[in-house]
């Protein structure tokens, strides 16, 4: 066999789509955070992750703009070579002080920061017990440690429990790797339990707040903000793609440990650092998330009227309202249909197909933001319902 024929299986995974490729989807032209052209026409974006709408924040675009004009396109460099500005030094100094810890580390992207932090962290010999619907990242970053690497049922304490009681010894050198708010399903985990099994066995607990940061807690810390473990909890990651609308990720941690990461985390050491752009959006976003707790306040209510939407059409929802939902469908191939029906009605949702999926579900994922009106999520659950209706119609005729 050579390099390319493996090729073969990928191309027929690509013609199992048929027609629709939901990995084409162009967005011809932005208009605002949540409408864009697309295939001509203009659609409701129900997909994006701009959970605070912060991609065309004024502050944040002059912040970035200015930057542009001050230190120019790009670093050129590593973080421990010529690609910490003193901007870096800022924004790790404000997210220590956002969450309280002493110490921040910004990396070029949150895929990099779990990458970055598992490696730094975990070494053969030792262990990684994820939530079995963690995402990828935090599975290649577990990959990547050379350690054993195991799983436990999805937001089940009693299941991790019983995991780690099974490792022995090995449990006081395991990192249990938890979201906070799952990226796919919408719901939370169950940190305070969570927190307290792991300590209970002697292991360390990362929580990826990816899609909550920003967006969960009186203050934006997320949901060891909200579950009460912010000085419990041992390693929080996060990115800056979502809540912040740029591109990055963090670590933050209460352990001093985490200054020292910089001297082994490949992830961290040998790729370059975020645009001085980048770093300046992100820290006038910061300042946004930090200052202005209406926004997420105006969110949550946008994200209990888009749950009471969905219940009408009689879909299984989360217990608590967060701004990510998803609808399984029979199979893929009606996952397909469904998703290029609400295209093709003017709204785009993202579309999740097996085997990338928690319980090898077909699903169509959906997100809001705060710059939606409560017009927009009534859009949003009326033309879902519509496109849903019609299928079950077809199916029973
Ligand atoms: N963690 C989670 C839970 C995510 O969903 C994602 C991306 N969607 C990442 C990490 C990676 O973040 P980034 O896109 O900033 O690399």
């Amino acid at each position: 066999m050579g390099l390319l024929d493996k090729f073969a299986e990928v191309r027929a995974t690509r013609e199992s789509l048929g027609p629709i490729d939901p990995t084409r989807v162009v967005i011809e032209r932005l208009l605002s955070p949540t409408r864009a052209m697309i295939r001509g026409r203009e659609t409701l974006l129900a997909g994006t992750n701009n959970y605070m709408g912060m991609t065309m924040e004024p502050a944040a675009i002059a912040a970035g703009q200015s930057a542009l004009a001050d230190a120019g396109t790009g670093t050129t460099g590593s973080r421990m070579a010529n690609g910490t500005h003193d901007s870096h030094r800022q924004l790790e100094a404000e997210l220590a002080a956002f969450y309280g810890y002493p110490h921040a580390m910004v990396f070029t992207t949150g895929y990099g920061a779990n990458l970055g932090v598992l490696s730094a962290l975990v070494g053969p010999g030792d262990a990684v017990m994820l939530d079995a619907h963690a995402h990828a990242s935090l599975h290649d970053g577990a990959r990547m440690t050379r350690a054993d690497v195991y799983s436990f049922r999805h937001n089940d304490a009693t299941n991790l429990d019983a995991r780690l009681r099974r490792l022995g010894d090995q449990a006081t050198r395991t990192l249990v790797v938890v979201e906070g708010l799952y990226s796919v399903t919408g719901d939370l985990a169950p940190l305070a339990e969570i927190t307290a099994v792991t300590h209970r066995h002697g292991a360390l607990l990362l929580v990826d707040e990816a899609h909550s940061v920003g967006v969960i807690g009186a203050g934006g810390r997320g949901v060891v903000e909200t579950a009460g473990v912010l000085d419990q909890v041992d390693f929080v990651v996060g990115t800056f793609s979502k809540a912040f609308g740029t591109t990055g990720g963090f670590c933050v941690s209460r352990h001093a440990e985490l200054r020292l990461f910089s001297y082994c985390s490949r992830p961290y050491m040998f790729t370059a650092s975020p645009s001085p752009a980048t770093v300046a959006s992100t820290r006038a976003a910061l300042k946004l998330l930090r200052d202005e707790p209406q926004r997420r306040e105006h969110l949550t209510r946008l994200c209990t009227r888009l749950l009471a939407g969905l219940r009408q059409l009689e879909l299984p929802v989360n217990d608590v309202p967060t701004p990510v939902a998803c609808v399984e469908l029979d199979s893929r191939e009606k996952a397909l249909r469904a998703w290029n029906a609400l295209l093709n009605a003017g709204v785009y949702v993202n579309i999740m197909l097996p085997p990338a999926t928690p319980g090898n579900a077909s699903l169509l994922r959906l997100s809001i933001g705060d710059a939606y009106t409560e017009a927009d999520v009534d859009e949003l659950v009326t033309k879902l319902g519509g496109v849903l209706g019609e299928m079950n119609a077809e199916a029973e005729s």
